[in-house]
């Protein structure tokens, strides 16, 4: 059963507990959730548009408490906690914006008939099962475009957000989204898997670790229910030639650490050209020991703690094998001493496909950097996981970028930038990264009936 709490993970104090919901409120739960998809499903896009938008309004005022709540349950620090609830509201804003026109029925060619058209219609109470590293922005991508579309939402936030998830349902209900159109649950995994079961539940999207997806799409599929997935990551970031190694070499570094390196898109393989390598691991080293860790709740903190001391001892762990296994630590991988979950980042180099560590996702400020004898050397050991989520071509010459982005087996290929995110773009990956999309018209397209209505 899950525990939920908020434990600060840069002090290691518990400051709150939560109770969870019992076994017998499942039910209650799901009842609520269908009676609310009745009356929901009929309100006009219009209005669940408008209350999207007064939802984006709401994080806008309340953004210094939102902000707080994540800083202080995960550790991230405050510039990118206020950033975060940016984004979020974007995204409500967006499918404020779009919604309507992406939900209007399309005519087809009627061929022969009075008329053909397809409705994009909602299919009914949905679960959502979210995870710690961005609370605000996983949730808003699943939810904003499914509310939008007239489905009912049952949110299962991790254990550690018990807070910040409880403020998102307090924005939503005061929006004007009905109390049980959103309903925020403290529920065990089994309590989850009973919700995916039951009838009345249409479907189901997570983002988080492999196991988590694997155990949620299992029970999706044996009930016949379709699943979302948004998993992990080993993203290449591959420096194919520049006239600066410096600054690229800040950029992959800055993006590296972002979010203490806890993002699924998070650049976590660097495959550099031979004349660049000795160059790019130098500075990329100096980037990371040039860092001020510390309270994620001052100003002048560039990394804040991992999420938990459980997490930060996970990387470390990963970053031990990898050296026992061969490879050369440059910088960090060690604890920083006391309470909290901080760690000093670390670059590995010398990483072979024996190690364990080749084909892991390092869910931690950790930069792998490998090089790449050619192109398609480069191409190799980028598509050389099980994951394919994103990948970005750095280049000055966009042509030969390009074509190295094209032979990426991702879902989201960058070129001279890495892990974009806007309300309008696709979101997902391939492989084991998990299928489906969100964001943008994709991200309305997962759980809608496109209903035809044909008239003879
Ligand atoms: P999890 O995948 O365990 O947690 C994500 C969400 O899934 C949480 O709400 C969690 O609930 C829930 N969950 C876990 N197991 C089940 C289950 N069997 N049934 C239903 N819900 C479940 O991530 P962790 O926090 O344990 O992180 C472990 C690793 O996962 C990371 O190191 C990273 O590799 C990956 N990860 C990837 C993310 C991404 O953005 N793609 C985000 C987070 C993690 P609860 O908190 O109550 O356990």
């Amino acid at each position: 059963m899950s525990t939920y709490a908020t434990t600060n993970p840069a002090t290691g104090r518990t400051e709150r507990e939560f109770p969870s919901i019992a076994d017998t409120q499942v039910d209650t739960v799901i009842g609520r959730s269908a009676a609310a998809f009745d009356s929901w499903r009929s309100v006009s896009p219009d209005e669940r548009a408008a209350a999207l938008r007064r939802t984006a309004d709401i994080y806008a005022e309340r953004s210094d408490e939102l902000a707080v709540a994540i800083t202080t349950e995960m550790g991230k620090p405050r510039a990118e906690s206020v950033a975060e609830v940016e984004l979020a509201a974007s995204i409500y804003r967006w499918y404020a914006d779009h919604g309507p026109d992406l939900l209007a029925d399309e005519t087809l060619d009627p061929q022969g008939a009075e008329e053909s058209i397809v409705q994009t219609a909602p299919i009914g109470p949905l679960v959502g099962v979210m995870p710690w590293n961005y609370p605000y922005y996983q949730v808003a991508r699943f939810v904003a475009p499914n509310l939008m579309a007239g489905n009912t939402i049952i949110l299962k936030h991790a254990s550690i957000c018990a807070a910040s998830s409880a403020l998102m349902a307090d924005a939503l209900h005061d929006a004007g989204v009905p109390g049980d159109a959103y309903i925020n649950v403290y529920a065990s995994s089994d309590q989850v898997a009973d919700m995916i079961a039951d009838p009345r539940v249409r479907g189901v999207s997570l983002t988080g670790s492999e196991k988590a997806g694997s155990a949620v799409a299992e029970v999706a599929a044996r009930n016949l229910k379709k699943a979302v997935l948004e998993l992990g990551g080993s993203d290449p970031f591959i420096v194919l030639d520049t006239d600066d190694v410096a600054s690229v070499a800040r950029t992959a570094a800055t993006a590296r650490l972002s979010n203490t390196g806890q993002a699924c898109n998070s650049p976590k393989r660097f495959i550099v050209a031979s004349e660049h390598y000795d160059q790019f691991v130098d500075a990329v080293v100096a980037e990371f020991e040039s860092v001020t860790i510390g309270d994620p709740a001052a100003d002048d903190t560039d990394l804040g703690p991992l999420s938990s001391v459980e997490a930060r001892d996970t990387v470390i762990d990963q970053v031990r094998g990898a050296v026992e296994q061969g490879a050369t630590l440059h910088t960090g991988g060690t604890a920083i001493e006391g309470d909290g979950a901080f760690m000093r980042p670390a670059v590995l180099t010398g990483i072979t496909a024996e190690m364990d560590v080749y084909g892991e996702e390092v869910f931690g400020p950790v930069a792998m950097i490998y090089r790449a004898e050619s192109v398609d050397d480069a191409v190799r050991l980028a598509n050389d996981v099980d994951f394919g989520l994103s990948g970005s071509v750095w280049s000055p010459d966009l042509d030969r970028a390009r074509a190295v982005a094209d032979r990426l087996e991702v879902g989201m290929a960058y070129v001279n930038e890495h892990g974009t995110t806007l309300p309008g773009l696709p979101f997902g990956g391939v492989k084991r990264s998990g299928f489906g999309r969100e964001l943008g018209r994709w991200g309305m397209g997962e759980f809608v009936n496109a209903k035809l209505r044909r008239t003879a």
